[in-house]
């Protein structure tokens, strides 16, 4: 925990004790049903934490003056989008490790969910980031609920899924992974006559995503996959999967490329503070660095 965050902290309980009143809402009953004390809203701002990549220059991409943390805060969504082997599933393995580890390691001792529609979950590269970190991988794999999705049928249905093991298991989960949102999509809707149909599916799971993802306080990554446009020849001459309707959805948007060996380089594309920055990280067996 920062120096910031604990003064925070102790602020919120200074204020509490000096005026003598905690919240006049009595605990455990809604009185006004889709409202929350000031008070609450107050404390979830600033007490809100942060998944670290425990590389510096990696979460000062996410950093900003009025938070805080270090790393991606709780409560937002995240997209990375890049070409094949850009790191995307990587950058999501080291994160289902990282958001384990005590606030003291960058984490904040919560468990992770990893929606595959790929199948590139990789149990192996877990163990390997697990023992680089000196943590016991078999407890880093049980803390990480894995579900493969063929479809988009099935993709929309894991939803109501995703939120019921919520509602029963409050607070337990820290980060939600959806790698990737869009290959199903692909494989079942090709070409322009149903552009509009699965926008509109897309729409839909992003909308509800990011409800999750506030109201339960957790990290949302989506992966998307870009390809080259043959058909321009200037600018970015890239294409990116579920247009303006992904563009819009994410608090953060970051475009990740291969660079030289092992190394990658990631451009904060949008972001609520700083755009356009770039950093560069490693994959190595034991992880990101
Ligand atoms: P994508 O963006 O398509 O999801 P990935 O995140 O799967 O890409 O990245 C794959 C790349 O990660 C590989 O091409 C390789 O360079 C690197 N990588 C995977 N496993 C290891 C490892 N054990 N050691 C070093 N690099 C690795
Ligand atoms: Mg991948």
């Amino acid at each position: 925990m920062s120096e910031t965050q604990q003064s925070q902290i102790d602020e919120i309980h200074e204020l509490e004790l000096q005026y003598g009143v905690k919240d006049k809402i009595p605990e455990g009953i809604n009185l006004f049903q889709g409202f929350s004390s000031g008070l609450n809203v107050f404390k979830n701002k600033t007490l809100n934490s942060a998944i670290s990549f425990n590389v510096e220059e990696l979460d000062k991409l996410f950093m900003s003056p009025e938070l805080p943390f270090v790393g991606i805060p709780l409560g937002r969504t995240v997209e990375l989008f890049g070409g094949f082997g850009s790191g995307k599933t990587q950058l999501c393995h080291q994160l289902c490790v990282n958001v384990q580890l005590p606030v003291s390691e960058g984490g904040v001792e919560k468990m992770a969910m990893y929606i595959d529609t790929e199948g590139t979950f990789s149990p192996t590269r877990i163990i390997q980031m697990s023992k680089s970190k000196n943590k016991d991988p078999t407890y880093i794999l049980k803390n990480i609920s894995v579900a493969r999705v063929k479809s988009s049928d099935d993709q929309l249905k894991i939803l109501d899924k995703i939120e019921s093991i919520l509602r029963d298991n409050n607070d337990k989960f820290g980060l939600i992974i959806i790698d990737s949102i869009i290959a199903n999509l692909n494989a079942e809707y090709i070409g322009r006559a149903v552009l509009s149909e699965k926008q509109q599916i897309l729409s839909n799971f992003l909308w509800r995503l990011k409800n999750i993802a506030e109201d339960y306080n957790l990290l949302v990554i989506i992966t998307n996959q870009i390809r080259t446009n043959p058909n321009q020849y200037y600018g970015d001459a890239t294409l990116h999967s579920g247009g303006n309707v992904v563009a819009h959805w994410a608090s953060y948007r970051c475009y990740l490329r291969r660079s030289k060996q092992n190394k990658r380089v990631i451009r904060m594309v949008k972001s609520i503070y700083n755009d356009d920055n770039e950093a560069v990280f490693e994959i190595t067996e034991g992880g990101i660095i």
